[in-house]
Parts: structure tokens; sequence; C-alpha cells
């Protein structure tokens, strides 16, 4: 592993300049107006994954309608989900939900300030421990995360995969190492902006960093090399087929079971194709194996492609007709018949969302021409 240590002065240093710098350049966020630590932990918890400026309007619109760990904790999950809607990775939403219900239970409402309590919480692992007991709190607690990763491996000049265990407990010793005592949380916010705003994974902007003169990476040359990282895996691809199936009026929508991917989302009924399998076919088994239903399928509608973190998919979405049968959840949570106006009640995944605005355009253009068909058959 090469690896160079940066001496007790360079370290002060690299505090001091940090610390000066985000005074003078740091951002102005929603979430850095207060310490409060129900705000921070939100804020922390959607910024995983996820870039600022995705995260600001949701965060504004969360904290407003949910404004304490008590509105949390007593808000149906499904309106959490709703305003966690297009965020991604709602996981985040439904553990964030959980720990709140924990911390009122456990602690009388007050988010704990302790790395060890924070940990026990659901959704909260070492980074955001770190991040809430530091900024919210003021303890001496380091935080690595992807930017902080990056900035210390350029400036030790580490040059080990940051994943591996070995170099990310020498990762943690190092900012553990630079922490000026009772400033964690301004020098840790000043690393994870460092990390986004100069020293980028590609073409950090090392003529007006802060802490250039004491950067090895910089010093070598060299510092876009760093981090490490293993080759990227690619992720597997599954063709998916969905029915918008229609009857009176309303619209079939089935809710995910509450774990796993889009877990507590509602969806329109389909799944996986199986090797060789019609797609019409495909339809026609999951809304049977799902709903216990029949229905005839009928044209294609639309097909949109979505990628998440570990899989991608491609998701044909077909226009269908009840036939017989009565919905039970068999392999959903619960299912509805909703009309078209009562759609933006539930929370669904962004690819759903999109099909749903193609089929809602074609069922009002539908409407219109039987309404045009009517009106020319009674003239
Ligand atoms: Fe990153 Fe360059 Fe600053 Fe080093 S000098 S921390 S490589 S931006």
């Amino acid at each position: 592993m090469g690896r160079l240590s940066p001496s007790p002065a360079d370290r002060a240093s690299i505090a001091e300049r940090l610390l000066a710098w985000y005074e003078r350049r740091h951002r102005a966020l929603p979430w850095r107006e207060s310490r409060n630590p129900y705000r921070i932990w939100i804020s922390e918890v959607m910024l995983q994954q996820t870039r600022v400026e995705t995260v600001r309007p949701y965060y504004e619109r969360f904290v407003r309608e949910l404004p304490t760990v008590e509105a949390l904790a007593r808000a149906p999950l499904d309106r959490v989900l709703k305003l966690w809607e297009g965020l991604g990775y709602y996981a985040r939403a439904r553990h964030l939900h959980r720990a709140a219900q924990i911390v009122v239970e456990r602690h009388g409402g007050r988010v704990p300030a302790e790395r060890k309590e924070l940990l026990e919480l659901p959704g909260i692992g070492p980074y955001t421990a770190g991040a809430i007991a530091s900024i919210a709190y003021g303890r001496d607690e380091p935080v690595l995360d992807g930017n902080v990763r990056r900035v210390l491996c350029r400036l030790a000049y580490i040059t080990s995969d940051p994943r591996v265990p070995q170099t990310e407990r020498r990762l943690e010793a190092l900012a553990c190492g630079l922490l000026p005592p009772g400033r964690a949380g301004d020098f840790n916010q000043a690393l994870m902006e460092l990390g986004s705003t100069v020293c980028t994974p590609r073409r950090p902007r090392c003529s007006v960093c802060p802490v250039a003169g004491l950067c090895e990476a910089q010093r070598r040359g060299d510092p876009e090399a760093l981090p490490i990282g293993s080759p990227k895996r690619t992720r597997p691809h599954h063709e998916v087929a969905v029915g918008l199936i229609w009857k009176d009026g309303e619209l079939l929508l089935a809710k995910r079971p509450s774990k796993g991917l889009l877990g507590g989302l509602w969806e329109l009924p389909g799944g996986k194709r199986r090797p060789s399998e019609a797609l019409p076919e495909c339809v026609r088994r999951e809304v049977r194996e799902e709903l216990g239903i029949e229905v005839e399928v009928d044209e294609e509608l639309t097909v949109v492609r979505h990628g998440y973190s570990h899989l991608s998919v491609t998701i044909h979405a077909f226009r269908c007709r009840w036939r017989a049968g009565a919905p039970q959840a068999l392999g959903c949570q619960e299912w509805v018949w909703a009309k078209p106006r009562e759609l933006s009640r539930y929370a669904f995944p962004r690819a759903t969302q999109k099909i749903l605005a193609v089929a809602l355009d074609r069922h009002e253009e539908r409407q219109e021409k039987d309404e045009q068909d009517e009106l020319q058959q009674e003239e």
C-alpha cells in the first residue's frame, strides 16, 4: 500500500486551511441553516447516493410537512413514501420512518448524540452516525463517505482500494487524526464540500484547493489516478411486462411487498419475462400470480428503460382489459382500483410514473374520442 502520513504540523495546517476555506466558500444549503439533529439526520439520509441539487426540494418539502421526529413517527408509511417519491433507494425512507418511531419510543423523541445509540437505529451506518454526532452535537467523530475517502486518499497518497477493510481502517485513522477537537462538525462538512466541489473524481481543481501545498497526490502530479477502484461490474438486465388494467374507468394498482427493491411503493401489476416467453403471455401470467385475475392483453402502450444501482430493466406496458376474477393480494401487499384523478395520492417508482403519464394521455384521448363518437351517433 503506497501511503504517506501527514506530520502533526501538516495535519494541523490541513485542518486550519480547510476550516478557513469552508467558512468563506461553503454553499448555502437549507440543512446548514440549523444544527437541529432531526433536520441534519433527514438531510444526511437523503444525500446518500443522491446529488445535492436533487435533494434540496425533497428536503424542504419533507421537513415542512413532517417538521419533527414525532410527526415523522406518527405519519403513515404511505405518506413518507409519497414525500420520497422519485428520490430512489426507498429503503432509506422505510428505515427513517421506523427509526423515528424507535427514537420516540426509546429516547423520548430526542435524536441520540452518541455514535453507539445512533448505530442501533435502522438505516444509520457509521457515516450517518458520525455526521449527526459531529454536525448536530459537536462530537469529535469522523465521517467517511465517497467524497471524504477520495480527498484523504489523495492527500496521503493511499494507493490501495478504499473498499478493502485494511484501507478503510487506515482512512478512519487518518480522518480521526485530522479532526480539530471541538470543530469536527465544520471540519467534516469542509472535507465533504471539498470533495464535491474541488477535489472531484475527474479533473480536481488543485489550483484553487486550500490544501494543495500539503497534498501528496498533487505533489506527485497524478491526483486523478486516486482512489484506486475495482473495475465496474456489469449490471444484469431484465425484460419486464406490466399491465394497465382498466375497468369502468378505474386502473388496477398493486402495492409491492414492504421489503426489498421499491418496497411499499405502488405499481402496475406485472413482472419479469421468463426465457422465451411472449410479452403478452408474461403479463397474463404475472397478473394471475399477483392478483388472481384474468386479463385480455391489447396493444403495447409504451416502453420505458430504467437503471437501478444493481440492475437495469426494460418495461413494456400493455393496455389490458379485466376479464374475470376478483383481485386478491397473492403476490402484493394490497391492491386498489383507482380513478385517474386519485393517482396523485399514491407513491410510485419513477419508471411507473413515466408509464402512467403516457397511459393517462392516451386514456384522455380515448375518452374524448368516445364522447365524439357518441355525439355523432346522436346527430
Ligand atoms: Fe484534491 Fe488536488 Fe486538493 Fe489534493 S490538491 S486535495 S488532489 S484538489
